[in-house]
């Protein structure tokens, strides 16, 4: 989707190929700007070397007009020739100040009537040193009538290299008239255009030394000037390294410039590396948003939502869903943290993964519930073959911290075909699955019509005890408690008793678990509590009744079981609370807590059903109990299994251990009322000695004082009330 290829082929390159032509862009603006300001350089040189040679040879001219318009060169070199007043005013004279290599004096043919070179005067003819540049001289200065002014200053080829010739006919100073007539004589300057005066040239204007050839220069890197005659001939070319300022420019200004680019390119490439990272983080987080709506955070799993689109997906095809809960979980998250039973979430579902494989889909649909959906022709038959798998499989303990869990699974199975909705499906096993728990738990259930009505019948159940606990309908009658040595009464156990208008009577073990989940165990608790309290108050013996764990951890018990006391007027010391075991450890602070509060009124707590749980012995001892109640269980088939005896031995001996008295559930023959009386528990319950009954009728056995033995660990000696009431 957002691949980093992808990224680099829709963002990165495009971006930084515009990035890159910019700054190419740039540079070449700079390299053009650079490099005209080098050839504007060279120009200006060129035309500073051009009007400097220019310069030259005007200077050269009216300097010369200085020296041919002058009445004492007339005189002495016109009308006649004085070669020492020549030498002393022109010739070696001008070479030393002003270094005119030559000059002559000739006549209007170009004879020569005097010449120097350098210092000395020479017989030279200057047709011998002029050659051909004696033309355009002769040429001008003959154009000119004989007195009238004319000038001649041109470059020239010579034998020595380039000079600069300057021509003008001797005349008498200007504005004075000369008296007499003289003979035409022209003076001629030569100055060679030599190093020396390339050197002056490139110093006055500050450029590089000058070179002469006589060829043109092919130098791309030097500027140069074409020296040509007045009528066109090559001269020559004067060529220099012109100055380059653009480079100076260049030099300075191109790190600066590299830097920025780089900057430019670095900042790009990380405003992109953001972006990118920012478009794959979304990409991210948007993937982890679809993931988590359709995932289980804890182990990972699909959820719920995950299998209703998969069953979408797979309409058309047979399916089976499983639906499974962990029996026990919620005990192992009250007994050994949250951490533990997420470790054992975890393992569970690594099981299930084992079992279910790549055959379905597995969804954790709740806390502690999963669910397994098989689509295909083999869904069915896969799946039956799995429910019995997955029941044994997490079955086996868990280990986690180092502590062994014991769980199990209650498996809830349904078929569906083609046309079947995935949702009903999973209602359907859910249903099952409440089936499997019901009916002991560990084990699998496939769906049947019927179990829907079990769940009607329940909800109906529900609203009828609600107007029953309401209308306080709930009766209680009473199990005698024996003493073991004497068979006489020493206790009753109150037991609650509803008969609903439409299914007749309903036992405790079905209505009470019902009232748990309702909410209406509170009330209902307190309901039995008054009436047992009422029916029992002048019996000679104590009182039994039993706690629910959900109204044992409810906030007003104690002041609740206070206040019935008190309207009833029952001594406490007569009530004992009957608790099971499992739920005090989970919570074992409060517990304590409740337990202490409950004494302290004189009440008596029994620890019921003993040896199914799974409560520590140092739990046990923690907190603080008058009697145990050894569960019915243990005492079923002692009296015709030696095995059943030595295990129910185990139980009394451990509870003498603890030096906790016990009595004994479910009685039901002589042989096991012996055979327990022997082992050492010190009262019996069960049909044996009576089954539970009415108030009258029990009420009615104390009359005979034959039935019943005082309880010694009443303080408060009920004879007298029985006595009172009788
Ligand atoms: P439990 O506290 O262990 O009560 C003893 C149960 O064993 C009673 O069943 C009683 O009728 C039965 N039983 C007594 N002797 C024998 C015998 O010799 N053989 C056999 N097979 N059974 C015997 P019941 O009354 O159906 O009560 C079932 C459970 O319901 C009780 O077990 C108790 O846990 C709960 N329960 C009953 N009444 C109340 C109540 O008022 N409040 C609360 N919270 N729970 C109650
Ligand atoms: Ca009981
Ligand atoms: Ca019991």
């Amino acid at each position: 989707m957002n691949s980093p290829i992808n990224f680099l082929r829709n963002f990165l390159l495009p971006q930084l190929t515009v990035v890159g032509i910019m700054l190419i862009a740039l540079f070449g603006l700079f390299w053009s700007a650079t490099s005209q300001q080098n050839e504007a350089a060279r120009e200006r040189e060129a035309t500073l070397i051009e009007t400097g040679l220019t310069s030259t040879v005007e200077y050269i001219s009216n300097n010369l007009r200085d020296y041919a318009r002058w009445n004492d060169a007339v005189d002495n070199l016109a009308i006649k020739l004085d070669p020492d007043w020549a030498d002393q005013n022109i010739g070696p004279y001008l070479y030393d100040i002003q270094g005119y290599s030559r000059t002559f004096v000739i006549d209007t043919k170009g004879y020569t009537t005097y010449s120097n070179d350098g210092p000395k005067r020479t017989k030279e003819q200057a047709r011998t040193v002029l050659k051909s540049a004696l033309d355009p001289i002769l040429e001008r200065l003959n154009s000119a009538d004989h007195g009238v002014e004319e000038r001649y200053a041109a470059r020239a080829q010579l034998d020595t290299g380039p000079a600069i010739v300057a021509a003008s006919p001797i005349l008498p100073n200007p504005g004075t008239k000369y008296p007499a007539s003289y003979p035409r004589r022209y003076l001629i300057f030569v100055k060679n255009v030599d190093s020396a005066v390339l050197g002056k040239l490139a110093e006055d204007y500050d450029i590089a030394p000058l070179q002469f050839s006589k060829k043109l220069a092919t130098q791309a890197e030097l500027a140069s000037v074409i020296l040509r005659k007045e009528n066109g001939d090559l001269i020559g070319e004067l060529s220099w390294a012109p100055a380059r300022p653009g480079d100076t420019t260049r030099d300075r200004t191109l790190p600066f410039l590299v830097l920025i680019a780089l900057v430019t390119m670095g900042l790009a490439a990380l405003v992109l590396k953001i972006a990118h990272r920012t478009t794959q983080d979304l990409a991210a987080s948007e993937a982890a948003a679809r993931h988590m709506a359709n995932h289980d955070v804890l182990t990972g799993l699909p959820n719920r939502r995950a299998l209703r689109a998969r069953g979408i997906t797979l309409a058309s095809q047979p399916k089976a869903v499983l639906y499974l809960d962990l029996d026990g979980f919620k005990e192992v998250n009250d007994l050994f943290g949250h951490q533990a039973g997420d470790a054992l979430l975890k393992e569970a579902v690594e099981r299930l993964r084992h079992v279910v494989k790549d055959k379905g889909l597995l969804a954790r649909v709740g806390g502690d519930e999963f669910s397994i959906l098989l689509t295909g022709e083999h869904a069915h038959k896969e799946a039956t073959n799995m429910a019995p798998r997955i029941v044994a499989s997490l079955g086996e303990p868990f280990k986690a911290n180092h502590i062994k869990m014991l769980v199990s699974a209650s498996v809830g199975l349904s078929l569906g075909g083609p046309d079947s909705d995935v949702d009903d499906l999973a209602r359907l096993a859910d249903v099952a699955m409440y089936a499997a728990k019901a009916s002991g738990k560990n084990r699998w259930q496939l769906y049947d019509p019927e179990m829907d009505a079990g769940r009607e019948t329940r909800k109906l159940l529900e609203s009828e005890l609600r107007e029953a606990v309401k209308r306080k309908e709930i009766d209680v009658v009473f199990q005698p408690i024996v003493d073991a040595r004497s068979g006489k009464i020493i206790c009753v156990e109150a037991l609650a008793r509803w008969i609903s208008p439409t299914q007749g009577s309903v036992g405790p073990a079905i209505f009470v678990p019902i009232a748990e989940e309702s909410g209406l165990i509170v009330d209902l608790g307190d309901l039995v509590l008054r009436k047992a309290c009422m029916a029992a108050r002048d019996w000679p013996v104590s009182l039994a009744v039993n706690l629910s764990p959900a109204q044992f951890w409810h906030q007003g018990l104690v002041g609740d079981v206070q206040r019935i006391l008190d309207e009833c007027q029952f001594p406490a010391d007569r009530l004992e609370l009957e608790i099971t075991e499992g739920y005090l450890v989970s919570r074992p602070e409060t517990a304590t807590e409740i337990i202490t509060q409950l004494r302290s009124l004189g009440i008596r707590l029994a620890l019921d059903d003993f040896g199914t749980g799974f409560a520590s012995i140092g739990y046990l001892r923690r907190f603080a109990l008058d009697r145990i109640k050894l569960d019915r269980s243990f005492v079923d088939s002692v009296e015709r299994d030696e095995d059943a005896m030595m295990v129910a031995q185990a139980v009394i001996s451990l509870s003498h251990a603890l030096k906790l008295p016990i009595t004994a559930e479910g009685v039901e023959n002589i042989a096991q009322s012996h055979m327990l009386t022997i082992a050492g528990c010190e009262r019996l319950q069960g049909w044996h000695y009576g089954r539970p009954g009415q108030a009258s009728d029990i009420g009615s056995l104390f009359r005979d004082s034959d039935q019943f033995v005082p309880d010694p660990e009443i303080s408060y000696p009920p004879l007298r009330q029985v006595g009172k009431a009788a």
